[in-house]
């Protein structure tokens, strides 16, 4: 079992680097190894229905083809929902199963990797980090609820973990329920729609599932706006366990005033502690990759880390993948270790493919999609500050990355003057040296763009 743990964390390490972070989050990094059967079905566990559901239709190729790579060509798969798999775990080993291990299955399955000691503090995380430990030592009493918000991939579900983790340790006789917002909105909306044996019945299990708890960890609720029932019965569950001194832990990619939800919830967001996690430094990248090699026993040379490190990365999990690449590649050459030539072997087919799939119509999505306009209108004639900006910098970026003549990027911009598409350029170069935020933006937009 020890060693399809290990095979089946090089499928999720390969499956991180083809699907977005969302769908890996929610979705992909759920997914529990159960057993490879007759060598040639690796038979998963999926916390929903909806949970198999949205793999199946969304990644099931992806998923076939890493599972392939990792565990041999004949081997294909078979996902279980939560009751397939329950179903599936009494039959397997009813009889080899003791009381400590029913108990096991019971306990959500925290990410063991993510613990307090692989947490790298910084300037940009230590407050958060503090908070999250002071919680995980006395639950219920100082912050509650905890709130934890940052940008994506800046590490909320490691901290909310490792509370987890730590409180298995110490704390064992806590119910712990951890969750993402998705999980709880499907399992709400999976007893609304219960007809057999009563939807009162269903809905009243599902309350004592959510209130009958110590610890609440709700990951990513940002997702919760615009879902009104869920809302409503969010609200509820949170002021049970409030009253009842039960800790709460949330996460979300936004503060509680951004969250579209309603007055009242965000005040009830807001009597605890609310904490957010910035973009780490070049040091604690640096230190980042260090620990990661570290757990993954491996040596990379400092000028590997420096290369990685020094990339603007605005998510770290991003960063991981890149580093991710060098294992990868080092270990296909039977390597444990990597010096900066083979990182470059590692990184150049990448940067080949990259480099072909820019171009100036996917420079102007991009920065369309960063600022929320169309199309239409960023290469149209409108003189708002909202268009033009978007606009001056699309154009700096085209000039920038791919230095093609002005006159070519004028007639992208509907038939612009190659001089205005000249003013535009110099008016966002000079801007980025004085202004930290536009510099920012536009080394943000880079990166998307370079990948
Ligand atoms: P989020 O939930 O904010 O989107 P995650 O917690 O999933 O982000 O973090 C993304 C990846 O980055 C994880 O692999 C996590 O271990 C790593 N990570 C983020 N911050 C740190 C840190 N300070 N130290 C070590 N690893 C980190
Ligand atoms: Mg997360």
């Amino acid at each position: 079992m020890q060693e399809i743990e290990e095979m089946w964390q090089k499928v999720l390490l390969k499956m991180q680097n083809l699907v977005s972070a969302i769908t890996f989050d929610l979705w992909i990094s759920k997914l529990e190894p159960l057993e490879l059967k007759n060598g040639e079905t690796l038979i998963l566990g999926a916390y929903s229905t909806s949970a198999k559901k949205q793999i199946l239709k969304n990644n099931s190729k992806q998923l076939a083809d890493c599972i392939r790579e990792v565990f041999g060509d004949y081997v294909s798969f078979q996902i279980l929902d939560k009751e397939e798999k329950e179903e599936y775990l009494a039959k397997n080993n009813a009889s080899e199963k003791t009381e400590e291990e029913v108990e096991q299955i019971e306990r959500p399955q925290f990410n063991e990797k993510y613990t307090f000691n692989n947490f790298v503090v910084g300037k940009s995380n230590q407050f958060c980090y503090a908070a999250a430990h002071a919680v995980a030592e006395n639950p219920g009493s100082k912050f509650n609820p905890l709130f934890i918000y940052s940008g994506v991939g800046l590490g909320k579900t490691h901290l909310m973990h490792a509370i987890g983790n730590y409180l298995t340790e110490y704390n064992p006789n806590l119910k712990i329920k951890c969750v993402t917002c998705e999980q709880f909105m499907n399992e709400y909306i999976e007893s609304l729609g219960v007809t057999e044996g009563g939807k009162d019945k269903a809905i009243f299990e599902f309350r004592e599932k959510y209130r009958n708890v110590d610890v609440l960890m709700i990951d990513d609720i940002q997702f919760i706006a615009n879902k009104n029932a869920t809302k409503e019965e969010f609200f509820h569950t949170f002021n049970d366990l409030y009253q009842n001194n039960k800790q709460i832990i949330i996460t979300s990619d936004r503060s509680p005033s951004e969250i579209d939800v309603e007055d009242r919830l965000k005040t009830r967001f807001s009597c605890g502690l609310i904490q957010d996690m910035q973009i780490p430094d070049f040091e604690t990248r640096m230190a980042i990759l260090k620990k990661k090699a570290q757990l993954e026993k491996f040596y990379l040379d400092d000028d590997v880390l420096n290369f990685i490190a020094e990339k603007p990365f605005t998510n770290i999990r991003e960063m991981e993948g890149m580093l991710s690449k060098v294992f990868f590649f080092a270990t296909l050459m039977g390597k444990k270790s990597a010096s900066m030539e083979d990182a470059r072997e590692a990184f150049k087919e990448d940067m080949f493919e990259k480099q072909e799939r820019i171009t100036p119509e996917n420079i102007i999505k991009k920065v369309c999609e960063y600022f929320g306009i169309t199309e239409n209108e960023i290469t149209g004639k409108k003189k708002n500050k909202e268009i033009v900006e978007p606009r001056m910098i699309a154009i700096y970026l085209i000039d920038d990355v791919l230095d093609i003549p002005l006159v070519s990027i004028g007639k992208i911009f509907g038939g612009r003057d190659h001089t205005t598409i000249m003013h535009s350029r110099d008016k966002i170069g000079d801007q980025i040296k004085k202004d930290n935020k536009l510099s920012a933006i536009v080394n943000d937009l880079k990166t998307k763009i370079k990948g």
